[in-house]
């Protein structure tokens, strides 16, 4: 059986930025099912994030739906992990990186905060890192994973309906500004820092 995290701080964290209702329902309605679909369509065969790398060792007729539930897994794991009640700043390594990269983290922060605005559909803003350390922000669409595309994700928002409808409705680009409020770095710095 493959599982999900546990959610990291209470539903009601996040507010009043991500309100209390929408928490629970985007984790334990949306989050676990791609969970349980993925449990229906394969028994454990490998660990959850080679599977992106490795679909082809599954039936033709499934990998759709296995890559698709796969990555919904995967990217609110993710996405669960780059919030938090308090903000925290990127530290060590990857605020090294940030830094060179973008110039400092406000520039970081509205780099990504334009990418995730010319997102069209559903699917989420990614900070990735290749393997040699270098730093992209990327779109993805539905439950498409980096992992896909030889990155490794390190924080993301997610951007489906589901994610702010509730409190924000059309408002998405709200969504998108004020979450770094609850923006936490601490998960994408410690994976950054044990890779390079
Ligand atoms: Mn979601």
């Amino acid at each position: 059986m493959y599982t999900v995290i546990n959610l990291p701080y209470p539903y009601n964290a996040l507010e009043p930025i991500i309100d209390t209702k929408t928490v629970n329902i985007h984790y334990n309605k949306h989050h676990k099912k791609y969970l349980e679909n993925l449990n229906k369509l394969t028994n454990y065969k490998m660990p959850l994030e080679e599977i992106p790398k490795k679909i082809s060792e599954f039936p033709l007729k499934d990998r759709g739906e296995i890559l698709y539930n796969a990555g919904g897994i995967l990217n609110h794991n993710i996405y669960w992990q780059s919030l938090n009640s308090t903000p925290s700043l990127p530290h060590g390594k990857l605020l090294s990186k940030i830094n060179q990269t973008y110039g400092n983290f406000n520039n970081f922060k509205n780099e990504f905060i334009n990418k995730a605005k010319t997102l069209v559909g559903s699917g989420y803003t990614f900070l990735v890192t290749d393997n040699n350390g270098n730093l992209s922000i990327i779109n993805m669409n539905n439950q498409e994973t980096p992992l896909s595309y030889n990155y490794i994700p390190l924080f993301t928002i997610d951007l489906w309906e589901h994610a702010y409808y509730l409190k924000y409705k059309n408002d998405r680009n709200a969504y998108i500004e004020n979450i770094w409020n609850k923006t936490n770095f601490n998960h994408a710095s410690t994976i950054y820092e044990s890779l390079f």
